[in-house]
């Protein structure tokens, strides 16, 4: 045993939360989960899986079910067979692949990211977890993945879900985990099967309300002999604290641009779609001031006539009349319009609509 897992051992045992006997049950019990019902038959889940593959997975899938990625993944991969593939792509090539799963930041960055692997690294993700967290919008979460899945090192993927699961089993509450390096140490399961096993387990059993009554790890499980009061913070009236608290300067603006409340301008050539600005434009004079900028046109901006959120990300919907330029856009009617906010309006976050 490593010295330090005998160390950080020590320090949980004195809170009476973990030792390897503990450790090892959890191991096998999630092994069995994973023998059982693991995901295997997803696309990413194959054996002999590339980065590429891995990276694709993993951006489409932050902030994005399952269920919704599976149907883009398999076409973005025919499009985009390679990094390189992709490095070659504009962002008109490139959208018609990704429109729909949102955060438009991330679908830019994978574009960027493609092009610095093809220049700077031969069209290979490098097999170095810090290089890979040099990548835009590449994290630790993301190298993790990549490394683990595709290169088969050694490193925990520390998303929500094991956060959530190691937090409430060892500890209580899924915000309890501090010491990743602890855990890094303590378990043996190879990574590449711990980290599917655990993003499993996390997304079946041991949910945002857990299903207990139906796991096998709960007779050790600190959450399950607590009933979880640990996570449990409540209100001075007793009310679960749900809502988040938005912070609506990180806001995305996704500007319906105008000529008279009769032309809509659209950012695309097939169908309406406002024009979703960039991150640090979401205010009337960071709207106008980006128009200017990119498309030499002169606007007068309305407050946001609707605040909410898209796939749990802030979003104000503003509406903006052209003053002067040469629009060089689509145009569509009104109505366009209107269908394009109802159908938005389907997929407004409830956590946000709580708030
Ligand atoms: S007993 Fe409940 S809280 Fe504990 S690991 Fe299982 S599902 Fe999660």
């Amino acid at each position: 045993m490593k010295k330090n897992q005998e160390s950080g051992i020590k320090n949980h045992g004195k809170q009476g939360l973990t030792n390897p006997r503990k450790i090892k049950f959890f191991e096998t019990r999630i092994a069995d989960f994973f023998r059982k019902a693991g995901r295997e038959h997803l696309p990413w889940r194959k054996q002999n899986i590339t980065a590429y593959e891995v990276w694709v997975s993993e951006i489409m899938l932050q902030q994005t079910q399952v269920s919704r990625v599976t149907s883009y993944y398999a076409k973005f991969l025919k499009r985009f067979p390679t990094v390189r593939a992709l490095a070659k792509a504009d962002w008109e090539e490139f959208l018609p692949y990704y429109d729909g799963l949102g955060y438009y930041d991330r679908g830019r960055n994978m574009l960027k990211a493609a092009q610095v692997i093809a220049k700077e690294y031969a069209g290979t993700f490098p097999r170095d977890k810090k290089l890979l967290e040099k990548l835009p919008g590449i994290g630790p979460y993301t190298a993790a993945a990549i490394m683990s899945f595709a290169y088969g090192d050694e490193h925990l993927a520390w998303d929500t879900n094991l956060k959530r699961v190691i937090g409430r089993f060892f500890l209580g509450g899924k915000q309890l985990v501090s010491d990743e390096q602890f855990w890094e140490d303590a378990f043996q399961t190879s990574r590449k099967t711990l980290n599917a096993a655990l993003m499993d387990f996390g997304s079946a059993l041991c949910v945002g309300r857990p299903k207990c009554e139906a796991c096998a790890l709960q007779s050790a499980c600190v959450y399950y002999r607590e009933q979880g009061k640990r996570e449990k913070k409540r209100t001075t009236n007793g009310r679960r604290l749900t809502a988040k608290k938005i912070d609506w300067k990180e806001a995305q603006a996704y500007v319906f641009l105008h000529e008279n409340h009769k032309k809509f301008f659209s950012s695309l050539k097939m169908s309406f779609k406002p024009f979703i600005l960039p991150s640090g434009y979401n205010t009337r004079a960071g709207i106008k001031q980006y128009f200017r900028d990119t498309y030499g046109l002169a606007l007068s901006v309305r407050p946001p006539h609707r605040k909410m959120s898209l796939q749990g990300r802030p979003t104000l919907l503003v509406n903006a009349q052209i003053l002067s330029g040469q629009p060089r856009f689509k145009v569509f009617s009104k109505k366009a319009k209107e269908e394009y906010t109802e159908n938005i309006g389907h997929r407004v976050s409830r956590a946000f609509r709580a708030s």
